[in-house]
């Protein structure tokens, strides 16, 4: 069905159907109203009548003539008598007698010509959505104009990027100033980063502090199914900017216009990255126009649009740092009202790794549990149950009832291994360690925050193996042997399986393979790889079942806190694991 429906949806298919029905209708409707009948006696009318040879008799008392029509359907004229009982004879005789032949007419005309409305109704419906397309082109205009109120200090951080704006927010209010020293404008400004990092914030506020009008338009709005309709669209936005100088052009997704070209070929998406570049070729940037882009992705970017001349200016905006996050938190807390115990500064050094967007809506989140909770200011709880939410993407409302008392020892276990090597082994910060079940499905979650996004030793890569282990050699302790082990551990097993083939195939970091990339090296091997992965899987398995046999009683006790108290801080962690005083006071060597 689908099928016929994409077949029937086709403009073309469409139209030559159109046009193949108009000319049938018109061709039947033609034929029967110029058809000729054939003329015939009186008399042999007279003969068909008495024979009941006659079906239908068209009257028209005051006309010389009248047509009839035979059993088989052929017509005939004929000499009207305009005899009186005439018309009496005839129904006697079963005829059937229309007596006004211009009504018939009218009726004819109606029925030859109903199925034509009823078949454009149906070409209508079939074509609904593409003439939906067709309308949008001319009406809708992607383009939003709006005067922007956001300004450098609705940014926090991010104080370098800023300053790097500083000149053009000038050039912009003041372009005379530098046309006269020669100076010009670049084209492009492309800002760079992940999603939620503030890259419309920032082009925003570049306009909002120069006072000149921002045009927002989306790369997605660009995309259209017709050949031409993307080009279209962007040349109606430069025009409209053209006529609002000076201002800024904001294009956010850049990458599904101006992706790299050449893999699938795409006319649609050639005609509008052409269109782009050819309205970046045009113009003059003295005449105050300046074009900012977003993507998430850089590398993705086709090269004539990065080249010299056009998006030449490329602005990394990151993730915020510790120092920046807490600027965020702080600058986003404003107008919410939250009581002593909540620590922003232990709030930011948890939230590594969130962009601003998220921040925000963490605070924001935060005061949602408040209002349900009745409470009068925001808590420090409040703040937990939400970063809690985003984060563990848990439930702490889940129905726990219907667990049964082995599965939450079990998962006790679970989690208690993963707490103990991250505090005992990899000394990382352990947050939160909970066995209430999160919405992702898993029986319970160890939050451990990344330290550090960029480079990692061997010995961290081998420390997140361990962690994952920590899970399944945890439930193997507490009941004694492999046969009851769950699946709770998969998805800890995946991670630690993509870490171990990243150490051997990609980082160069094992005896055996030596210091290469074995993809980029062509090598396909994969019994040695994988015999490479398993010698490399069970040692690190060996060494976590050794370190957790060797502290059974610190796990157990983790575990038993967690059945107690279902969720443990990172302060009622370190209290089990390293007694009164606080971290690091009990570590072990991976040596
Ligand atoms: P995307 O790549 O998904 O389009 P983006 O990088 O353009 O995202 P924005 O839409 O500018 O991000 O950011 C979303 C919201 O996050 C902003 O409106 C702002 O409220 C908040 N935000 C992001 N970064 C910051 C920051 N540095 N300071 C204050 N607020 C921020």
């Amino acid at each position: 069905m689908k099928k016929f429906m994409k077949f029937f949806s086709n403009k073309k298919v469409g139209v030559a159907l159109v046009i193949v029905f108009i000319f049938i209708n018109v061709y039947i409707t033609t034929s029967m109203f110029t058809s000729n009948p054939k003329k015939l006696e009186y008399v042999k009318f007279e003969e068909m009548l008495s024979h009941g040879q006659v079906q239908e008799v068209i009257l028209n008392f005051s006309a010389p003539k009248f047509t009839f029509t035979d059993i088989q359907g052929n017509k005939y004229i004929t000499d009207n008598p305009r005899m009186e009982g005439f018309k009496a004879l005839l129904l006697k005789s079963n005829v059937e007698v229309t007596e006004n032949n211009s009504n018939r007419l009218i009726l004819d005309f109606a029925v030859a010509f109903l199925p034509f409305p009823i078949f454009l109704g149906f070409f209508y419906f079939l074509f609904k959505n593409s003439l939906k397309g067709v309308s949008v082109v001319s009406n809708q205009k992607p383009k939003r104009t709006v005067k922007s109120s956001i300004r450098f200090c609705d940014i926090a951080g991010n104080e370098e990027s800023k300053e790097d704006m500083i000149y053009l927010v000038d050039f912009l209010k003041e372009p005379k100033k530098y046309r006269d020293m020669g100076a010009i404008l670049p084209k492009g400004v492309i800002f760079y980063g992940p999603p939620g990092t503030g890259k419309t914030l920032m082009a925003k506020a570049i306009a909002g502090e120069a006072g000149v009008p921002f045009h927002y338009a989306s790369g997605s709005d660009f995309v259209e199914m017709y050949v031409g309709v993307g080009a279209k669209r962007v040349r109606e936005l430069f025009a409209e900017a053209k006529k609002n100088t000076p201002c800024v052009v904001f294009v956010d997704e850049i990458d599904a216009i101006g992706g790299k070209r050449g893999r699938d070929s795409n006319s649609e998406r050639d005609q509008t990255i052409n269109a782009l570049l050819n309205e970046l070729d045009g113009f003059d940037t003295s005449q105050g126009i300046l074009v900012i882009a977003a993507t998430n992705r850089l590398d993705d970017l086709d090269e004539a649009l990065v080249r010299p001349g056009r998006f030449d200016r490329h602005i990394a905006i990151n993730l915020p740092d510790k120092e920046d996050r807490l600027k965020i938190l702080h600058l986003h807390a404003k107008g919410k009202t939250f009581s002593k115990d909540v620590d922003f500064e232990q709030l930011a050094k948890l939230t590594i790794g969130f962009a601003g967007a998220g921040l925000k809506t963490l605070l924001n989140e935060s005061a949602i549990i408040a209002v349900q909770n009745k409470h009068s200011e925001i808590t420090a709880n409040d703040v937990d149950k939400a970063f809690y939410k985003i984060v563990m993407k848990g439930d702490e409302k889940k129905n726990r009832k219907n667990r049964d008392k082995s599965e939450i020892e079990l998962v006790a276990w679970h989690e208690a291994g993963h707490a103990v090597i991250a505090k005992l082994v990899a000394k990382k910060s352990v947050p939160k360690v909970t066995i209430i079940p999160s919405t992702s499905g898993a029986g319970g979650v160890t939050f451990i925050p990344p330290e550090k996004l960029g480079l990692h030793s061997k010995e961290d890569l081998i420390n997140d193996v361990m962690i994952s282990y920590g899970g399944r050699v945890g439930e193997y302790l507490l009941l004694g042997h492999e046969d009851k082990i769950t699946t709770g551990a998969s998805s800890d097993i995946s991670k630690a399986t993509a870490t171990i083939k990243s150490i051997i195939k990609y980082y160069g970091m094992t005896d055996s393979f030596g210091m290469l990339n074995l993809d980029d090296f062509g090598y396909n091997d994969d019994k040695a790889i994988l015999g490479e992965a398993k010698r490399m899987a069970k040692d690190i398995y060996d060494k976590t079942l050794e370190i957790l046999k060797n502290n059974k009683d610190i796990l157990k006790s983790v575990a038993d806190k967690l059945i107690e108290k279902e969720t443990l801080e990172e302060k009622e962690l370190d209290q089990i694991l390293f007694g009164k005083s606080s971290k690091n006071e009990k570590t072990i060597e991976n040596k």
